[in-house]
């Protein structure tokens, strides 16, 4: 997960390289067509399309794509270019300078990427540097060669447009530093102070009543008002602060769960609570959440903890392991956002997993696109083999909930019904009337009619 703001510093960088790319590419292609160096300014007219194409991923957010193309073409042309190199016999080539902004600039993107992109590509980048600073390595066609009062401007303008680079990414990486340093001291005092809050979503069965719960952190900062998870969770999973901070999540839900066991109309509510991979890796992960279900008295079993499918790829026996002793003990496993990662569908056999969560992104596609029908279809029709129990998140229309009613899935969550919900309106939801707590069938035969608004069902006070 990457936050908001780093994604736009992300997509900063991304524009900001294409744009540059652009303008060298105009430059330098200009000046080989004026030397008549066809050869040269079509590698150059090559590198404009790149700049536009880098610049138009970059715009329309597709920043994965944008990065992965720059991290690999960025490289490959700088090496080309040093090896075709140009100068006359006297003249340092300085292309190579551009090795420096791409290692630097690739490190920031790929950051949170994995080890080829993170460390590898950087590395090959500084030893290209190296290589070609130090060494006269190259085809060296006098064909190629341009006149030396304009070589010697090429090299002071590569060297020129090298340094800007590097002033343009370590402003944005200072920028998303400081950003960062920030919101880790907001985090801290927020733990401190006891800033975060739950909210809880109501999980519904095919009979129109709130099964379950599933607890989402809040943030409501002094300044900067409510935080969204996505702009906090990300970072405090990298300074490992998620770790205190799940935690707490996870006494609150357990206290809250304790509190509704205590009364006969929300006994039977289950929740569920996100767990994050840094948290999830922590040593004593089992340790600590069994002792914190332990200490809040609920029934194990009324707790879901919900990981997504990237926590699978490695470790597996480590990962397994930890799954089966709170699986022991009574915790149901939830595979969250499924169908969005890279695992194979080997891993609903492999992991003791007791639900999946059918991705959001799924069920909103699904009317439009009739793949991801098939495979929401699929997904079921596995989970049921397999015995799993199987939720539809992000369900926001009657049209979405009926279809997936047909294709067997009989647990939701989404807007349609409720958004997350603070405690007291959450138990106002509950309570009014005997509505919530009985089968709404026995007051509507058919809940789902496609006619009917089903937060109207759950929720009398939005009806
Ligand atoms: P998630 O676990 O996939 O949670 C579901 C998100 O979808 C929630 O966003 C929820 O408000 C939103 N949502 C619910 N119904 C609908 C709908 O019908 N349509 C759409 N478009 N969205 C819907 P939220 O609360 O902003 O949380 C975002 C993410 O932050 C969560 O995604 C989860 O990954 C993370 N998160 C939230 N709370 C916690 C937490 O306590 N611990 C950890 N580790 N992560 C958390
Ligand atoms: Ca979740
Ligand atoms: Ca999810």
């Amino acid at each position: 997960m990457r936050d908001d703001g780093q994604r736009r510093r992300v997509q900063a960088n991304l524009l900001g390289s294409g744009i540059i790319t652009i303008l060298i590419g105009l430059g330098w292609g200009t000046a080989f067509v004026h030397f008549q160096r066809p050869f040269l300014a079509g590698m150059h007219g090559g590198l404009v399309v790149f700049g536009i194409a880098l610049v138009w991923l970059a715009y329309q957010g597709r920043l994965t794509a944008a990065a992965l193309l720059a991290g690999h073409v960025f490289p490959a042309f700088i090496a080309v270019s040093c090896l075709f190199d140009n100068v006359p016999e006297g003249v340092h080539r300085a292309t190579q300078m551009h090795f420096l902004s791409v290692a630097l600039g690739g490190y920031f993107v790929f950051r949170r990427g994995g080890i080829y992109m993170k460390y590898v590509l950087p590395a090959l980048c500084l030893t290209g540097f190296i290589v070609f600073s130090n060494t006269s390595i190259g085809f060296h066609d006098p064909a190629l060669v341009i006149p030396e009062s304009a070589a010697e401007i090429g090299v002071w303008t590569n060297t020129l447009t090298a340094m800007a680079e590097l002033i343009f990414i370590v402003v944005i990486m200072n920028a998303d530093l400081s950003v960062r340093r920030m919101m880790d001291i907001e985090m801290r005092k927020a733990i401190a102070h006891g800033d975060f809050q739950l909210h809880y979503q109501p999980q519904i069965n095919e009979a129109g009543k709130i099964t379950g719960v599933e607890a989402l952190i809040r943030w409501q900062h002094a300044k900067m008002g409510n935080v969204p998870p996505v702009k906090f969770i990300p970072l405090a999973e990298e300074t490992g602060l998620i770790v205190p901070i799940g935690n707490w999540v996870l006494r609150a839900a357990c206290a809250q769960l304790a509190q509704w066991e205590t009364r006969p109309e929300t006994r039977h509510l289950t929740m569920a609570v996100n767990v994050s991979a840094s948290q999830f890796r922590q040593p004593d992960f089992v340790q600590s959440v069994s002792e914190i279900v332990r200490l809040s008295g609920v029934t194990p079993s009324k707790l879901k903890l919900e990981l997504t499918e990237s926590m699978f790829v490695d470790n597996v026996d480590a990962t397994v392991a930890k799954m089966n002793a709170l699986k022991a003990i009574g915790i149901v496993w939830s595979l969250d956002d499924f169908g969005t990662g890279y695992s194979s569908l080997s891993v609903l056999n492999s992991f003791p997993l007791g639900q999946i969560k059918i991705d959001k992104s799924f069920v909103r596609d699904m009317l439009t696109n009739p793949s991801n029908m098939v495979v929401t279809e699929a997904i079921i029709e596995l989970a049921s083999k397999l015995n799993l129990q199987v939720i539809a998140e992000g369900v926001e229309t009657v049209e979405q909930l009926n279809r997936l009613r047909e294709a067997g899935c009989m647990s939701y969550q989404g807007y349609l019904f409720s958004p997350p919900l603070g405690i007291d309106a959450f138990s106002k939801l509950l309570s009014p009337e005997p509505s919530s707590a009985e089968p709404l069938t026995r007051h509507q035969p058919e809940p789902f009619a496609p006619d009917l608004a089903p937060a109207a069902m759950i929720c009398p006070s939005l009806s």
